[in-house]
């Protein structure tokens, strides 16, 4: 999946004209920069490549959600729902808002599963938030359609599966908005970075905005630009946007590399009676950062993960008992352990998360194996890797 695996030239060059001029920041210094406007340029192309009227970069992932939340106006006391897999950056950018995470169970897509989105829906609720994870999305006909029944946003967090595809559209230009991360290990990296897109000239005015202390961003002196109302500081730098200006284009390029060793492996891996696949929703097409399957039971894909790890097959990532990605190991959040005290609406409004029944999600997530697909393998590599994964689960399996 990441692309620093294939930094090369164009990265080297795009870094160097932004060093030229000396302008690191996106906004302003117009005599100094030469022409060159990294984020601005990145923005055009991001816009153009989702198929969107408007994307505006973050200084993160996290940055970009959080800003996408806030630019529908979510603020203290919404009810934002998420998935119990995902990455912590689901509830961190909800919560910056004093919005209250609502976790639901994920099905055998390893995404919100409708149902449940639906069983979750309160009078508060604002909100539907899907994670496409590890590469393939959520069943997103489905949650369109729930949004549009309870009058909801639909929000798509596509920093795991940027370049999949639903219906022939681009994951995330099918939601009311859409986030991408570029962090140093996503498909496409700027070091740090993320980005909203977005066909709503309203959301995306105030996503701007919002980023920038609230700057109107109107006329060409920065210091007499008006404030219509409080924002913050979610700035990408010109040396970041500048990263991600070499790699979009390649994004094509990536993800047919990753399609390519992902088929390879998961050929190998059909041959075995007791594995089977995570569920692509019916249109969809990911982006093949990764490849997930499951194993008859919880305790046999425990075995397994561990049994490859011990013959050197890295990359491969049991969730279950992983840190950051499952409910099951975000003790801050379930005991609201913040640095100081949290808001009101979040104290009052945050279930009690110690009690809930997420055995749903345990089901699936218990029996998931996922490997990632890495650029910088040669062909060989996946080949043989591709025979010792199979090997291994035999093994266990003792088939
Ligand atoms: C990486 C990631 C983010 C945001 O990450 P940043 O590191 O803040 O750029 C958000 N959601 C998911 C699912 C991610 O994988």
């Amino acid at each position: 999946m990441p692309g620093f695996e294939l930094f090369g030239d164009k990265e080297r060059k795009e870094v160097a004209q932004v060093l030229d001029t000396g302008v690191l920041m996106r906004y302003g210094f117009d005599g100094m920069r030469n022409g060159q406007w990294k984020a601005k340029e990145l923005e055009a192309a991001l816009a153009k490549r989702m198929q969107v009227t408007h994307a505006h970069l973050t200084s993160s992932g996290t940055a970009a959600l959080t800003v996408a939340l806030a630019s529908a106006g979510i603020g203290a006391g919404d009810e934002v729902i998420m998935p119990t897999f995902t990455f912590v950056a689901s509830f961190e950018s909800i919560l910056a808002l004093g919005a209250i995470p609502i976790l639901v169970d994920v099905d055998d897509t390893l995404t919100l599963a409708p149902k449940a989105v639906k069983a979750a829906i309160t009078p508060r609720t604002k909100v539907v938030m899907p994670v496409h994870m590890c590469g393939s999305m959520a069943d997103l006909k489905a949650l369109r359609g729930i949004c549009d029944k309870h009058g909801l946003l639909l929000l798509e967090d596509a920093c795991q599966a940027i370049g999949g595809t639903y219906e022939g559209k681009p994951l995330g230009s099918i939601g009311d908005l859409g986030c991408f991360s570029f962090d140093y290990v996503k498909t496409v990296t700027c070091g740090e970075g993320g980005a909203v897109v977005t066909n709503s000239i309203a959301f995306y005015e105030n996503a701007h905005q919002y980023s920038d202390h609230g700057h109107d961003h109107r006329g060409n002196d920065r210091g007499a630009e008006s404030h219509p109302f409080l924002g913050y500081n979610y700035r990408i730098s010109e040396l970041n946007a500048a990263v991600g200006c070499a790699q979009l284009p390649r994004l094509d390029e990536f993800i047919a590399i990753q399609k390519q060793y992902y088929l390879t492996i998961k050929a190998a891996l059909e041959e075995i009676p007791e594995v089977s696949f995570r569920r692509i929703p019916e249109g969809g097409e990911g982006n093949y950062g990764f490849l997930n399957f499951f194993l008859p039971t919880k305790e046999l894909a425990q075995q397994v993960h561990l049994a490859l790890g011990k013959h050197g097959v890295d990359t491969c990532f049991y969730w279950f008992d992983n840190n950051w990605h499952y409910y099951r190991k975000w003790e801050h959040l379930t005991k609201g352990k913040a640095l100081g005290k949290l808001p009101t609406d979040v104290l009052e409004g945050l279930p009690d998360y110690k009690k809930s029944d997420f055995s749903a999600s345990d089901h699936w997530v218990g029996r998931t194996i996922s490997c990632l697909i890495k650029l910088g393998w040669t062909e060989e590599e996946v080949d043989q890797r591709a025979i010792k994964m199979a090997e291994v689960i035999k093994s266990v399996l003792s088939i």
